[in-house]
Parts: C-alpha cells; sequence; structure tokens
C-alpha cells in the first residue's frame, strides 16, 4: 500500500512566513507556482477577497479588513493591489515583499522591498533559484 504523506499547513493566524496572492493571478489554475513558493520556504498560503468572492480560493485564505488580521514575520504579496482594505489586514506583518508588474500599485508604498514585474515570470524563476540555493546548502 503506497503511504499518503500529508504535510499539516501552519494556520494563517500562527504562520511565520506567508505567501499570498491576487486577482493578478488570472486563473485558479495558476495557483500551482504558488503553492510550490510556500512549499519551499515553509509559508502558509493567503489571498485577497475577490480571489476569494469569486471561488478561486477558499474564503478561509482570505486576509484583510473582512477576513483574517495576520502579523507574520514576512508577508509575500503577489498580483495584489494593496487596496486599503487588503492592507487592514497585513500591514502589521514585520517585513512585507511586494511582486507587481504596475509600478504605481499602491502595495509598493506598503513594501520593504518591492519587485516590478511580471508574476509569470518572477515567481518561477524565484522558485528555481530557492531550488538551487537548497540543492547546493
Ligand atoms: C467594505 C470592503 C471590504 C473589503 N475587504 C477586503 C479584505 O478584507 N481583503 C481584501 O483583499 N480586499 C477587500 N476588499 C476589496 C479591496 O478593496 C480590493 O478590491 C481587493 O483587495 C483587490 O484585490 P486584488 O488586489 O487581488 O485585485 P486587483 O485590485 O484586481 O489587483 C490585481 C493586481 O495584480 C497586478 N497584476 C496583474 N497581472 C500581473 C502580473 N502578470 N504580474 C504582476 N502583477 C500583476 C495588478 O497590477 C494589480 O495591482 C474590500 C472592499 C470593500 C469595499
Amino acid at each position: 500500500m503506497n503511504a499518503i504523506l500529508l504535510r499539516a499547513k501552519i494556520p494563517l493566524t500562527e504562520a511565520d512566513v506567508v505567501v499570498s496572492a491576487g486577482r493578478g493571478m488570472k486563473d485558479p489554475g495558476n495557483w500551482g507556482m504558488i503553492e510550490e513558493l510556500a512549499d519551499l520556504i515553509g509559508a502558509t498560503t493567503a489571498c485577497s477577497r475577490p480571489v476569494a468572492d469569486i471561488g478561486w480560493r477558499p474564503h478561509h485564505e482570505h486576509v484583510g479588513q473582512t477576513g483574517i488580521a495576520i502579523r507574520p514575520s514576512l508577508y509575500i504579496a503577489i498580483g495584489i493591489s494593496g487596496a486599503i482594505q487588503h492592507l487592514a489586514g497585513v500591514n502589521n506583518s514585520k517585513r512585507i515583499i511586494v511582486i507587481n508588474k504596475d509600478p504605481e500599485a499602491p502595495f509598493f508604498k506598503a513594501a520593504d522591498y518591492g519587485i516590478c514585474g511580471d508574476l509569470f515570470e518572477i515567481v518561477p524563476r524565484l522558485n528555481e533559484a530557492i531550488k538551487e540555493f537548497k540543492a547546493s546548502n
């Protein structure tokens, strides 16, 4: 019989590292790269409210004014604009990294580190770089 390995995720409210994504992902089928990044760095996944509202992600992942308020050491926001209602739930994070293709995205003002560019290029490259780093360390 094959053993099934289930790795329990740390609940969002207790997570030290959170990888979150929004409508910039375009399609729920694109979340594999987000899950992969989260797995690589031991993070819990989150999302913006519209993404949960349209059923791309479960509602228990929705952070913000009307969702869960979190205060991780690191919050990585991918394809999320940074609306005030979203920031209300995440702006107590110790460090915020934003990946967004729009240099005017409000989230950059709240970010400690920002990467301006296409998430569909950046996130796969980031995942490969982390895998290479792990393999050589
Ligand atoms: C009363 C009220 C309560 C609310 N509560 C919440 C809440 O709790 N949580 C919450 O999140 N929202 C909440 N909202 C909604 C909030 O106002 C925003 O509409 C929402 O946060 C936007 O979600 P988003 O950033 O995923 O989508 P969008 O605003 O559509 O932003 C998508 C972002 O992705 C970027 N992007 C697109 N394609 C790419 C790409 N290829 N590469 C990189 N970046 C890309 C775009 O530049 C854009 O910045 C609330 C609104 C109201 C009125």
